[in-house]
């Protein structure tokens, strides 16, 4: 099955997600566009350098390259699928449907503009393996200031999470992300908002992810 878990750069979809993976017992995948780019940025592969180009600069990598990367990878996945950052433009979204791969459901976290701007300026992420920390909230933490609890590698804080960069990718998401959503609804793909800024936004999510799941 196939999760699209939705939402602005910032709202806070990789916390949640690695909230849910410890409360599951099946394994659940989850390709993350954003984390696997910057493998690729790290590996200096060719991918990564044309990616490092536009992620700098808070831009999308072109359809075609995310397309061919990511269609290839849900293809090989069995089992639960979450997509986090993909599809995000209505060309992605189009790819993945005309290619027969129909998501379940979409979850929209969402979050104000205002929230998201806040926490880029809180992030500090894992260069390994991505997982995400806030200097502010105690609760999301690491153990140990600047290393990573899963892996204990050092935590860095994202270059497109600069101010200026992290406003242009609000703008990306709102002109080219957003109307994802209205495609995904006219498709008949049942789409769910979930308000990823209250205190019950983890339970919220819990459920819903729990109900999509165990419906298949
Ligand atoms: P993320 O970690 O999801 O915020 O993504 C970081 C950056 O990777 C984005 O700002 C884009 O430059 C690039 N990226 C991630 N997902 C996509 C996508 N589906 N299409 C194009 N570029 C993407």
């Amino acid at each position: 099955m196939k999760i699209i878990v939705f939402g602005k750069p910032n709202s806070g979809k990789g916390s949640r997600l690695n909230e849910i993976r410890k409360k599951i017992k099946e394994p659940i995948h989850v390709l993350a566009v954003g984390d696997l780019l910057r493998q690729e940025v790290e590996e200096g592969t060719e991918l990564g350098k044309l990616a490092k180009q536009y992620m700098s600069q808070g831009l999308l990598v072109p359809d075609e390259v995310i397309n061919n990367m990511m269609l290839n990878k849900i293809r090989e996945t069995q089992g639960i699928i979450v997509l986090d950052g993909y599809p995000r433009t209505v060309q992605q979204a189009n790819a993945m449907l005309e290619g027969d791969e129909i998501p379940d459901i979409v979850m929209e976290l969402y979050v104000d503009d205002a929230i998201a701007l806040n926490r880029a300026s809180d992030r500090i992420v894992c260069k390994k393996c991505g997982r995400t920390y806030t200097i502010a909230n105690e609760e999301y933490q690491p153990k140990q200031a600047g290393i990573c609890d899963d892996c204990g590698t050092q935590l860095v804080r994202r270059k497109d999470d600069e101010p200026e960069t992290a406003k242009k990718r609000l703008a990306v998401y709102a002109d080219d992300t957003y109307p994802v959503l209205n495609l995904m609804q006219e498709r008949g793909i049942k789409v769910i908002t979930i308000d990823n800024s209250t205190e019950h936004a983890s339970k919220d999510f819990e459920k819903e992810f729990l109900g999509a799941i165990n419906q298949k």
